[in-house]
């Protein structure tokens, strides 16, 4: 095979430089793989096209027209994904492995921007917690908005999970608004590289949302602004040298970074040989240490077994990774590949040998070169490391090891767990094999501080559980200390890493206008026709209906009682209800009030509300007693695109008796066509 050049993608261009380039292996046979070109167009430049060009084109669009962008491109991606696993192969990557890189890529760009339409507005800015009231009449309140940075996100991307690993951070930023550019791992940029052409020559994404920058990244960083955001994946040392850019110390400029994680795997006290909790603990344990090669982030490094059942634990695990099928990846028949390449390798077995000041080699070679077929070659066996002395050993709770190797280690008791656990100094995740529900608690939440993550299996969830290594889009990926104390994915929250919070204080009708939510106390407008009868295009927020009044009698709380079966004594009995701190006497049902005040605003007629999908936030506020009347107010607070024929109407409705107290308050959500 032809050696693979890539190039960077700078200003709109694919900018070919031959005269600097830096070459790479094959870590399957040691033959030329890639040639890793560099560009001579200086940094500034580089970050003038994306904030001239790339802010614009990307803020002109609203949270859901760039979640509509970002489904295409996953869509896109999902044609095109056999180009990518042939191309996977190389980087040493096994069709399993690939799965969770360029599948587990493209889920999370789907997952994303399903969950921007969901949970975001059709709007430029979100609205983060609910309205504050900072004044005692509610003229003067306060809202916490989310904006976009008006800057430029650097992602600098380790070689691990060249398509996964580009996407969850490209996804986020790009949701945010903010133009980014990507510098690739060298090593495996040839399959970044594919990807962004892909992309690229879909035309999808708005002018300069992206560059593409596959070699060193010069001095770039030098010339970030207050606005721009470096998100990092990589090695501590490297992060630690980055974080030290003085550029960066100056203007405090936001720095994310997922960086090592000595991440833990518990097995529960209450858990024997032969139980299904430990047959799923070795499942996983061997998955961990085989699937990539070990090569991720989130991939277990200590393993804690209780002492009793260590023997057999060991004895289990060398049984099941003797099994292990190390080659090309290929072959069909293999199970794990080579590292990513020879230096990688080094770098592997360097750490074995350190950390064999405290541990013994249970199974696998350091020695693999002794198979001719390997020589030359990244491969490596999977180890499992065993660790007599947990305690006074320091090494096996500092050196990540980042390839197909884990420690085992025996533990008395849940309190010497965690003590070891913790030592790792901060990790992405820690799991839990048990069924004892008292021991789930102690150690997730004795663990909880430590870890970005906790990821416990038993045999409740065992047939839906998604793995201890899969960071997953909707959950947080990331954790305190060493593995960087940041935060990535999340759902929206990472989304949130490319935008800044601002506290705005006012009016109801400045938050009104600022958010493009009604906000109580605002001005409200008169629909000239019942808003039922108003297609979702022509509702206009603010739009508003008082109705009638009704009159609650105790015939109407009686009848409920009776054909509802609800016959609480609040509602049933005089005596009873007055010795309750909560009502004067029998009061109304507070769902026999949400149905009156459904029958106090509903038109009757078809049009273009098409379903009520649910009540949010509802609170009954005062009691409603026989006599008293009650009339409803119906604003349409928010709205939303849906499909391509109707949408989301989120109405503000309140409930108030005769004193003009709110008895009731809720937000309605109904779907409404777009068109009469
Ligand atoms: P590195 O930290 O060496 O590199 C990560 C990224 O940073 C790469 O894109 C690299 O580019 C880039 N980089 C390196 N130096 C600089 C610099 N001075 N300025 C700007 N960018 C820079 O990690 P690797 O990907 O090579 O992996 C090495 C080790 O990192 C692994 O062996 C493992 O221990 C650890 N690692 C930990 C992860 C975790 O989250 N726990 C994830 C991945 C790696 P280039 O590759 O082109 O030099």
């Amino acid at each position: 095979m032809s050696e693979i050049y890539v190039n960077s993608y700078i200003k709109g261009e694919w900018q070919i430089n031959e005269t600097k380039k830096i070459p790479f292996l094959s870590p399957i046979d040691g033959s030329k793989l890639s040639q890793v070109t560099q560009s001579d167009i200086c940094s500034k430049e580089i970050l003038a096209f994306s904030r001239k060009e790339g802010i614009e084109s990307l803020q002109e669009l609203n949270f859901h027209q760039r979640a509509k962008i970002i489904k295409q491109v996953a869509i896109l991606l999902d044609k095109n994904k056999e180009a990518l696993y042939n191309l996977s192969y190389l980087t040493g990557a096994t069709l399993k492995d690939s799965y969770l890189d360029i599948d587990g890529g493209i889920g999370t760009l789907r997952v994303l921007a399903s969950k921007v339409r969901k949970e975001m507005g059709e709007n430029y800015i979100d609205i983060d917690g609910e309205t504050e009231m900072l004044s005692r009449n509610g003229t003067f309140l306060g809202k916490h908005i989310f904006s976009p940075l008006k800057g430029v996100a650097i992602h600098i991307n380790a070689f691990n999970f060249p398509i996964w690993g580009m996407l969850e951070k490209l996804s986020c930023s790009l949701l945010a608004g903010v133009p980014t550019i990507i510098k690739a791992s060298a090593s495996t940029s040839f399959l970044t590289q594919a990807c962004i052409k892909i992309i690229t020559e879909s035309n999808l994404l708005p002018k300069a949302s992206i560059q593409f920058i596959p070699g060193n990244l010069n001095n770039l960083l030098d010339f970030l602004n207050v606005q721009d955001v470096v998100s990092f994946t990589g090695s501590a040392e490297t992060g630690i040298k980055i974080r030290a850019n003085p550029n960066l110390i100056k203007k405090s400029i936001k720095f994310i970074a997922e960086q090592d994680s000595l991440n833990s795997c518990i097995l529960g006290q209450d858990v024997t040989p032969g139980k299904l909790e430990w047959d799923l603990f070795l499942k996983e344990v061997v998955n961990e240490i085989t699937s990539k090669a070990g090569q991720k982030c989130t991939a277990i490094r200590r393993i804690f077994v209780p002492e009793e059942v260590l023997k057999d634990t060991i004895e289990a695990l060398r049984e099941k990774l003797k099994k292990i099928k190390v080659g090309d990846p290929h072959d069909p028949k293999i199970n794990m590949g080579p590292l990513v390449s020879s230096s990688q390798k080094n770098d592997v077995l360097k750490k074995v040998s350190l950390l064999s000041e405290e541990t013994k080699l249970m199974i696998g070679s350091d020695n693999f070169e002794n198979d001719k077929k390997f020589k030359g070659t990244a491969f490596v066996e999977p180890m499992l490391m065993y660790c007599s002395e947990p305690k006074s050993s320091n090494l096996v709770h500092d050196i990540e090891v980042f390839g197909p190797a884990a420690a085992i280690f025996g533990y008395k008791n849940y309190s010497e767990v965690l003590d070891l656990v913790k030592r790792g100094q901060g990790s992405l995740v820690s799991s839990i094999f048990s069924a004892d529900l008292e021991a789930i608690k102690i150690l997730s939440l004795g663990l909880a501080s430590f870890n970005g993550r906790i990821y416990i299996n038993n045999k409740d969830s065992m047939h839906e559980s998604t793995g201890h290594g899969s960071p997953l889009p909707h959950m947080k990926h990331g954790g305190p200390g060493r593995a960087g104390n940041s935060e990535e994915l999340g759902g929206i929250r990472g989304i949130y890493n490319y935008m800044h919070r601002t506290a705005i204080q006012g009016s109801p009708n400045a938050l009104s206008k600022i958010t493009e939510t009604w906000i109580e106390g605002s001005d409200t407008l008169d629909p000239k026709v019942h808003p039922f009868k108003k297609s979702f295009n022509s509702l206009k927020i603010g739009d508003t209906l008082i109705s009638k009044t009704k009159e609650i009698s105790m015939n109407d709380i009686s009848h409920f009682a009776e054909f509802t079966g609800d016959k609480f004594y609040a509602h049933m009995d005089e005596e009873a209800a007055k010795q309750n701190p909560f009502f004067p006497g029998r009061v109304a049902h507070g769902y026999l009030l949400v149905s009156f005040a459904a029958g106090l605003f509903v038109d009757p007629d078809p049009g273009p509300v098409l379903a009520n999908t649910g009540l949010r936030n509802l609170s009954f506020q005062k009691p409603v007693s026989p006599g008293d009347k009650i009339k409803v107010q119906l604003t349409v607070k928010n709205k939303k695109r849906r499909t391509d024929t109707y949408g989301e109407v989120s109405w503000f409705v309140k409930l108030e008796n005769q004193e003009k107290d709110t008895v009731a308050k809720y937000e309605l959500l109904t779907m409404n066509a777009y068109s009469l």
